[in-house]
């Protein structure tokens, strides 16, 4: 095992230099538990930023990552392999979406839907000329996070993301989550598409509202708009349900899913029902790796264990038990200023930023905690908790907050 500091300096004059990163070398880990080069043991409520659904090495889904790594791990998408085909079956029939595309990642599924959208508004134009420019104008919500590549920045609400890049892709407009008069306001004749996240992750933790939802969703309708939800951080069961979208009854003409979809493995999706199922054509879109047998074993193993384990309703009991331990800290310490989430995609509002806490949850008490934005700290363990480990997580908390007030 290296030494810590070693291998930090080797990281550190070798890394692309984007991220500001915490002084933690970490090795392996089990469960909830997460274990560093020194030996130390982390209770971890990051979960990777809310990929590591299933917890760390479980075993059933370690043996048939093992097996398929010794049959078959990529093929290219110009023939068949079963493991995809079994992953996107599942994964259709966990959404009731008609076709699914895999990915190698989240933004990589944002950019597939966007394209859908596009696509789709061509399909639609009365001479599809070339050189013409069809309806394509995009709503996203302030305060997004829909990734970093060109498509998925330009759909992203935050300036100090997207500042450095622009031009970014014409034709985006803002509007305020949970606000309909804000999105009704931007519709046009050119509108293609209204994107955005069901649960705001990055954003702080913000749930969409049902009337804002459904008012989104009825706006689509009559102006023949795609409605896309973003699904990569809240779906896959982190609210209670397989996708929030489900809890709200409004079902997406597209949805994306990454994140805990792979448990670690790289893969993401986008799908899409209906009349969107079918924008897009054989030449329209491609990846190479993706849907590879390996990843798409890894998804297929995923979905098997949701259903075998029942890890939504785990979730449902879960998300109400830290919700309540969080709503009582929220009247503890006059710096928590709020308390929102669904399920286990929770955030505690601070009347400071919480990068200090952070840090000191971490260097300290070896909890794993990460920020949605500044003031914000976001709950996204794995899905495998338990009461105790919840317990665990405040009394550590707790010993920070002490120490800060
Ligand atoms: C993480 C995330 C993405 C980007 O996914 P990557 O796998 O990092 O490319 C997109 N949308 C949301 C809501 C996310 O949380």
């Amino acid at each position: 095992m290296g030494n810590k500091q070693v291998l930090i300096d080797r990281a550190e004059a070798e890394f692309y230099k984007t991220y500001n990163r915490f002084p933690v070398v970490f090795d392996h880990g089990e469960g909830v538990y997460l274990y560093d080069t020194e030996g130390q043991e982390y209770l971890d409520f990051g979960a990777g930023i809310a990929v590591m659904g299933l917890g760390y090495n479980d075993s059933e889904f370690n043996e048939a990552l093992k097996t398929q790594v010794d049959k078959l791990l990529h093929t290219s998408n110009l023939f068949y392999n079963e493991p995809a085909i079994e992953a996107g079956e599942k994964l259709l029939k966990a959404s009731d979406m008609d076709r699914v595309f895999f990915t190698n990642s989240g933004t990589e599924a944002i950019e597939g839907a966007l394209k859908i959208a596009k696509k789709y508004a061509y399909n639609k134009s009365e001479a599809p000329l070339a050189g013409k420019i069809h309806d394509h104008e995009i709503i996203a919500m302030n305060h997004s996070f829909h990734g970093r590549s060109l498509g998925a920045l330009s759909v992203t609400g935050n300036d100090h993301y997207q500042e450095p890049f622009k031009p970014l892709l014409p034709g985006i407009k803002f509007a305020d989550f949970n606000d309909l008069d804000s999105v009704k306001a931007l519709i046009t004749s050119k509108t293609c598409a209204i994107i955005m996240e069901t649960v705001q992750g990055e954003g702080g933790i913000y749930p969409a509202t049902e009337e804002f939802l459904k008012g989104v969703k009825a706006l689509c309708d009559e102006h023949d708009i795609l409605l896309i939800l973003d699904e990569i951080q809240c779906g896959m069961g982190r609210t209670g349900t397989m996708f929030a979208w489900q809890k709200y009854g409004v079902k997406p003409d597209v949805m994306t899913v990454a994140k805990a979809l792979g448990n670690g493995v790289p893969v993401g999706a986008f799908l899409a029902s209906g009349k969107a199922a079918t924008a897009m054509g054989p030449g329209d879109h491609g990846t190479t790796y993706g849907g590879n047998p390996f990843v798409t074993a890894a998804a297929s193993k995923v979905l098997d264990i949701f259903e075998k384990r029942n890890l939504t309703d785990h979730v449902k009991e879960m998300g109400d038990y830290l919700g309540e331990k969080l709503a009582e800290l929220t009247g503890q310490h006059q710096m928590v200023t709020g308390q929102r989430g669904i399920g286990l995609i929770q955030g505690l509002e601070f009347s400071i930023p919480v990068s200090s806490i952070v840090s000191q949850a971490l260097l300290e008490e070896k909890l794993v905690l990460i920020s949605a934005g500044t003031n914000v700290i976001r709950f996204v363990p794995p899905l495998v908790i338990g009461k105790k480990d919840v317990d665990e997580m405040i009394k550590r908390l707790k010993a920070v907050l002490d120490q800060q007030s």
